[in-house]
């Protein structure tokens, strides 16, 4: 039986057949206890920001020995495939999996478990290689398609910047593609289930680090003072009100004030303090504001204390954003390959962040969840339970291995049909 959806414009009719399914699963399933084995290797040799070293040999030999072209030592570390179809065309997409780990202390005991004290795969970031490595060699062996696959595995999404450094250096001019495509496990989702949503998916993420100057004096004689600590805790709640006051009520965002660091001594009135905090937004002109706001607090409050503020306003990543027509595309992906109960459209954004959003700057492209199941702590054995991300407990569950992979390969396939 074929599926067929049509989308927007003649060229995107797509026609899908559900023989596909099959046959993909069969492969995969075939090379299930081997990709399986692979993870668990990664998982027990977890690799900080840039010195994903190991993980980027394995890589690189693994696609070698799939007979894949290879381009590595992008931004140090990474590594893109690089898949031609068996038709020659322009077109051409690329799949994103990240693959560093958290500099965390994994408290698991199976067999897998990390092997480096205070270094764990805590975000799954070990099975999105697999995913996407599944889906490459895949696609290698039936490259019966009309264009070209890139499959990019990118170092430093946990820290660093790895999505920007690999633009920096070139990753969409040397690969030039028409859109791109990332997909991160979710736990508490069920599992091989998927979260899609157009536009904004996930927050942008910034810090603020601000100083209060003022003057110092005996703490018994606060007359000669210009206290900081007065103004700080001022500042403190007057920020409380950005989100609250300032903010268009249906607008998502939030400010958290992490660190107040002022003072030495009881008797002492200090010269100086500083104010530390996180901003999250799903939109930039909802940040463009909020920036503007804690500017404005911050030099007016400490000049009515007679202090003196200096902010630094660091933008990190941008909110992770969904290209409208791709996330309708991958929505069709996912309904031709999946069943139709498997696929939430009504997920909420996180306000955690994203280096891939840097990417859909760049290019059109969708973001997608995958379910890493209940979000629950793990019992004995592993891989069938799943907790939070960034939990030192979290595994990545195996079995997400050929459904992440299926979905790659029939996106890749719809994306680039042939002629
Ligand atoms: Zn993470
Ligand atoms: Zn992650």
């Amino acid at each position: 039986m074929d599926h067929v959806f049509t989308l927007g414009t003649e060229r995107h009719n797509l026609r899908m057949k559900a023989m596909d399914i099959v046959e993909i699963d069969q492969t995969l399933d075939e090379w299930h206890e081997e990709m399986k084995a692979l993870r668990r290797d990664l998982h027990s040799h977890p690799e900080l920001a840039f010195e994903e070293h190991r993980t980027s040999s394995l890589i690189k030999d693994k696609l070698e020995q799939w007979h894949i072209e290879v381009a590595d030592g992008i931004a140090l570390t990474g590594v893109v495939g690089i898949i031609r179809g068996r038709q020659t065309g322009a077109r051409a997409i690329g799949l994103r999996a990240d693959m560093d780990a958290l500099p965390l202390k994994e408290e698991n005991t199976f067999a897998h478990a990390s092997v480096h004290a205070n270094k764990m795969h805590g975000c799954g970031h070990d099975g999105h290689v697999l995913m996407l490595l599944a889906a490459a060699r895949f696609l290698a062996l039936h490259n019966d398609f009309c264009g070209t696959v890139y499959v990019i595995f990118q170092p430093a999404e946990e820290s660093g910047g790895g999505a920007q450094k690999m633009m920096a250096e070139g990753l969409f001019d040397r690969f030039p593609m028409d859109a791109v495509f990332g997909m991160h496990n979710w736990p508490g989702l069920p599992l091989g289930h998927f979260g899609i949503k157009p536009g904004p998916i996930m927050a942008s993420t910034n810090s603020f680090h601000i100083t209060v100057k003022g003057k110092g004096a005996h703490a018994a004689m606060p007359q000669l003072s210009n206290d900081p600590v007065v103004a700080i805790a001022q500042l403190a709640l007057a920020l409380q009100t950005v989100v609250s006051r300032n903010l268009n009520p249906v607008s998502s965002a939030v400010l958290s004030i992490t660190q107040m660091n002022v003072g030495s001594a009881h008797n002492v009135i200090p010269a100086a303090g500083t104010l530390v905090g996180s901003v999250r937004t799903l939109a930039v002109d909802v940040l463009d504001l909020i920036e503007k706001r804690v500017k404005e607090l911050s030099l007016t409050i400490a000049e009515a204390f007679g202090c003196e503020a200096q902010v630094n306003f660091v933008r990190n990543d941008p909110p992770t954003i969904n290209h409208d027509e791709e996330a309708e595309f991958c929505l069709q992906v996912l309904k031709s390959s999946f069943g139709e109960n498997e696929i939430h459209t009504d997920i909420e954004p996180s306000m955690a962040a994203e280096d891939f959003s840097w990417m859909l700057l760049k290019k059109p492209g969708c973001y997608i969840w995958i379910g890493n199941g209940a979000l629950t702590q793990p019992g004995s054995g592993h891989g069938t339970m799943s907790c939070a991300l960034h939990n030192s407990h979290y595994d990545f569950n195996d079995q997400l291995i050929k459904v992440g992979a299926r979905y790659w390969v029939r996106l890749a396939l719809a994306k680039l049909p042939n002629q």
